[in-house]
């Protein structure tokens, strides 16, 4: 086992070159047991540089942000790298194991949890040392998630908003990077307790997103999240090279789709089961039908139509087809434009294999 077992994470050795597997151990809340959160740590041996930290598994039931982590781990070679990269593929390992969204020991959402409490449950304990002990370290977060099982998202990179127009323009510098048809546009506002709220509030050149849906290792997600982190790593010099395009068949840059205000996250107004009539990523005009809502108890009225408030593109529908009243059914986004060029030109330089 060449895992080390960490007891006292004031000790944990963030400076040793190389790479090195680590368990975290916390206390289990109710149990005579530790729950292991793992930690990859990599230092590269070519000098100093930037720090990254890439995570997985903040949600249980969603995979690309776990096995592209996990891949980095094993692939990622310190002997050619600079700077340090922190992977933690699995952040919340109970609700992992368990393919929740949430912990079952405490019910603890990772991704309402930040910055964390020392003296909280589970759950908040480890987004309490990501707080302390990673955050610190880097200046660039990546937390890969996918639509869990209720929602469906064509592959999207997304950024928050930020005021601070020297990150917000290196955020989107970086997010074009992950080379994907669309990036989401997100405010703060609406992020309260997230791992990437609170990374940009710190400051860090934060990227979220939603690589995947209904429990699958979706391939073109796991394709921008993995190709994606390595074009941060030779964007920032931990690896030699130019970023890559991960996708060349498309021809135009990402579009950026903003959809900032809690408007945008739409409830079903009853419940039903939902009849998609458009695919994610399409564009809609203004009261363009997106599907609708069938009531098998009242199946003598016509099915319920949701339609389009405004123009934009289809950010966000949902997957599973049974809805009840109050879940979120669509997004739609309005197109925004990157703050500066250089993200398009960053985009333009990408080689191809
Ligand atoms: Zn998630």
């Amino acid at each position: 086992m060449n895992i080390e077992t960490i007891f006292d994470f004031d000790k944990l050795d963030f400076e040793r070159p190389g790479k090195s597997f680590y368990h975290l151990s916390f206390i289990h809340d109710g149990d005579w047991a530790s729950i292991l959160v793992p930690l990859i740590v990599i230092n590269g041996q070519k000098g100093p540089g930037c720090g990254v930290a890439i995570f997985g598994g903040t949600h249980g039931n969603e995979f690309e942000g776990q096995v592209a982590a996990l891949k980095l781990a094993h692939e990622l070679d310190p002997s050619v790298m600079s700077g340090r990269v922190l992977l933690m593929p699995r952040l919340n390992p109970p609700a992992c194991a368990a393919v929740m969204r949430e912990s079952p020991l405490d019910r603890g959402n990772m991704n309402r949890a930040f910055p964390g409490k020392p003296d909280g449950t589970i759950t908040y304990r480890i987004a309490h040392f990501v707080s302390t002990y990673i955050f610190p370290k880097v200046s660039v977060v990546v937390d890969v998630h996918a639509g869990g099982t209720k929602l469906r998202f064509p592959v999207l990179p997304s950024v928050l908003e930020s005021a601070d127009a020297s990150l917000w323009k290196e955020t989107v510098n970086h997010v074009f990077l992950f080379d994907a048809p669309f990036v989401g546009v997100g405010n703060a506002s609406l992020q309260l307790g997230t791992l990437t709220g609170h990374a940009s509030s710190l400051g860090k050149v934060t990227i979220a997103g939603e690589f995947g849906y209904c429990k699958s290792v979706y391939l073109p997600g796991l394709r921008h999240a993995f190709e994606g982190i390595l074009n941060v790593l030779r964007y920032n010099d931990n690896l030699a090279g130019q970023p890559r395009r991960v996708d060349p068949t498309r021809k135009g840059p990402p579009i950026m789709i903003r959809a900032a205000s809690a408007e945008e996250y739409v409830p079903a107004p009853l419940s039903g089961i939902f009849e998609p009539v458009l695919d994610v990523g399409e564009p809609v005009a203004e009261g363009q039908l997106l599907g609708r809502l069938h009531n098998f108890e009242r199946f003598d009225l016509p099915a319920f139509e949701v339609r389009a408030p405004h123009r934009g593109h289809v950010l966000m529908l949902v997957f599973e087809g049974p809805v009840q009243q109050g879940d979120w059914i669509y997004v739609i986004g309005e197109e925004t434009s990157a703050p500066t060029g250089e993200a398009q030109a960053i985009w333009e330089r990408m080689t191809v294999d």
